[in-house]
This record gives C-alpha cells, sequence and structure tokens, in this order.
C-alpha cells in the first residue's frame, strides 16, 4: 500500500483549536466478521488487535471524570470484543450517552445472540452501515450476502424500536430520549464528493421503506479522505493531486467551525489519544509535554481546551462541500 502521510504532512489548512470535549470516540479492535475492499483499517475476522482489560479499565477512568457526554465505540467490529457489554453498561451507570458504530451483520454472528435486544434495553445509538440501498453496490463493497443480512437486521432493529421518527414511548424503548436511534451511514465508492445529504436521506427512506418496510432516524453522508486504502488507491490510478484540488477547491469556511476534532477525541485499541480518527489512521497522535505519545492513562491530568489541533492536508476533507464529520454532513 502507498503511504499518503508524505503527500499530506505539508500543509496549508488553517490552524483550529479544540473546544470543550463532548464525545470520546473510541476504537476496540480491528477484528470484524467482514473483510470490505474499502476497510480503513483492514479489519478481519483473522485481526487479532483488540483493547485488553487493562486499558478498557484506565478508559473507564477516564470517562468517569471527563465532562464528555457521549462514548462512540467503533473498530473493526467493536461488539466482537470480549469487554464491549461490560464497558457499554458502565458508561450508561454513569450517564453517558453511547454510540455503536455497527456494520449490522454482527448482530447475526454466533456468539452473539441477545446483542439487539441488549443494545435495545441499554438505550444505544446505533449508527449503521449501508453505503447504499441497492443489493448489488453494497454486496460489491462489503462480500457476498451482506445486504440480506443488513436488511434482515435492519428489520429487526425496528422490531425492538429502533429508527421509529414517531416512538416517544419510553415504556417500549426503555430510552426517554425519544426512542432507540438508528443511523445510517453512507460514503461515494470513487474521488467525488458525496451528493447533497438531505436528497440522498429521502431517495433512502423511500426505497428502504417501500421494499422492506425499514425507518431509520438520519443518514449521514461522509466525504472518503485520501488516507489509507482509497488513499493508495488514488495514487495508483494516478488521481490523488485530482481529488485533492476538488477537497481544497471546495472548501468551506463555515465547516472549519464545526469540526469534530473541535469536541471530539478518538482512542486507539492501545490506548492512545488523537484529534480524530482520521489522525489515528495516519498515525498523528497527540504528544505529551515531554514528546512522547499521549495514552489515556495520562488524559485525566491532561487540559486540552484550546489545544491546537494536529492538522494536514486531509483535513480539507472535513471542509469540502457540505463538510463532514462521523455525524455526517456539516452544512445541509
Ligand atoms: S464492516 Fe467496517 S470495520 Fe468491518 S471490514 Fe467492513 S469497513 Fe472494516
Ligand atoms: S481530519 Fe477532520 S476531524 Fe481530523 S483533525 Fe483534520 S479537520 Fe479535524
Amino acid at each position: 500500500m502507498h503511504a499518503t502521510f508524505p503527500l499530506l504532512k505539508e500543509t496549508d489548512f488553517p490552524g483550529i483549536n479544540r473546544s470543550d470535549l463532548t464525545a470520546i470516540q473510541v476504537n476496540l479492535g480491528y477484528r470484524c466478521n467482514q473483510q470490505c475492499l474499502h476497510c480503513h483499517v483492514n479489519a478481519g475476522p483473522n485481526r487479532k488487535e483488540e483493547m485488553n482489560a487493562k486499558t478498557i479499565s484506565q478508559l473507564k477512568d477516564y470517562l468517569l471524570c471527563a465532562d464528555a457526554s457521549t462514548l462512540d465505540l467503533t473498530g473493526g467490529a467493536p461488539e466482537l470484543n470480549p469487554n464491549f457489554r461490560e464497558l457499554v453498561c458502565y458508561a450508561k451507570s454513569i450517564g453517558m450517552h453511547v454510540i455503536d458504530r455497527c456494520n449490522l451483520t454482527v448482530l447475526e454472528e454466533p456468539g452473539q445472540e441477545g446483542l439487539a435486544e441488549f443494545l435495545a434495553e441499554q438505550g444505544v445509538e446505533i449508527t449503521a452501515s449501508l453505503p447504499c440501498y441497492l443489493e448489488e453496490n453494497v454486496n460489491a463493497q462489503r462480500g457476498k450476502e451482506v445486504y440480506a443480512k443488513s436488511i434482515r437486521v435492519l428489520q429487526k432493529l425496528n422490531s425492538l424500536g429502533y429508527g421509529d421518527l414517531h416512538n416517544d414511548d419510553e415504556s417500549k424503548t426503555g430510552n426517554a430520549n425519544n426512542g432507540l436511534i438508528l443511523n445510517l451511514m453512507f460514503n461515494p465508492q470513487g474521488p467525488v464528493l458525496p451528493p447533497p445529504q438531505q436528497q440522498l436521506e429521502a431517495d433512502y427512506r423511500q426505497y428502504l421503506a417501500e421494499h422492506f418496510g425499514i425507518t431509520f432516524n438520519q443518514l449521514f453522508t461522509l466525504t472518503n479522505m485520501p488516507i489509507k486504502r482509497f488513499g493508495s488507491t488514488l495514487i495508483s490510478k494516478g488521481g490523488f493531486e485530482g481529488y485533492m484540488s476538488l477537497l481544497r477547491d471546495s472548501f468551506k469556511e463555515e465547516n472549519a467551525h464545526q469540526l469534530m476534532c473541535r469536541n471530539t477525541i478518538s482512542i486507539d485499541w492501545q490506548g492512545y489519544v488523537y484529534d480524530c480518527d482520521f489522525n489515528q489512521l495516519l498515525d498523528m497522535p497527540l504528544v505529551d509535554q515531554g514528546g512522547s505519545s499521549l495514552h489515556i492513562r495520562n488524559l485525566i491530568n491532561t487540559n486540552l481546551q484550546d489545544r491546537p489541533v494536529m492538522v494536514a492536508d486531509h483535513c480539507y476533507g472535513c471542509t469540502a462541500g457540505q463538510g463532514s464529520s462521523c455525524g455526517g454532513a456539516l452544512n445541509t
């Protein structure tokens, strides 16, 4: 794979500073029941990297004293970490909102019986990858039968109360926050910006309702970052510079004020801390005063407020067009 960081590190991206910390995104490991072609972390069934019990214990110590209100769990398939359910229960017990970045099919894996019910009981928000509403495109990107499984799982989640736009019945959902939230995530197949989020959401909503009776809360569109496998493919095909020009030329100042790195941190499976998931993939950790990578065990005594974010040219992926973040477009 071609390294993209050497092409990105010299940057004129405007400096930004951190604000209040509201969300902590944690990568629980690279094991996944799928092995998608586009996967940023090369996750798959044979990956062994996973956050261990000691690091999870250090994470819990930090969650207890941090001001952040949201714990955002990702991977691989975060549910495959043996400590997943315990961590979710802990975060909920201290009043945090929990998001599970779920590939959907993991809910049908052997050993994951009762997972959907567990997520519903705990009131966990689910953000699920569904890169298209058409079967052919999903299976091409994510593997044979992934679409059929994803549809079955979405129907099951709907039956548990997820994604019901009109459901605010706490007795049914166990969640006072206007029902159980089910969001879907889209990213383009090639080197183009995502289409307008609202229009695409309407298309997804209509197709999934008409064909499968499925409902969901929101569709999030995500811009492809010129890093890892996607960036490497661009380099191989001679499209890297063209895609970077597209991102730069589409810069929108208003998006720079809403970037997720201003109020989120990202923790890798070993416990090291980054401004965002993308910086984690580029191996751009936050550093302590001695210049060493900052670890979650030392974060309690570290003030992140107003700290400059570590930026590089990939950041133009977050500010292009309608903007992009783990919560979808910034400016719709
Ligand atoms: S489901 Fe997600 S984490 Fe798993 S291989 Fe696919 S892209 Fe990677
Ligand atoms: S990639 Fe995006 S979220 Fe990450 S530091 Fe750059 S602007 Fe912020």
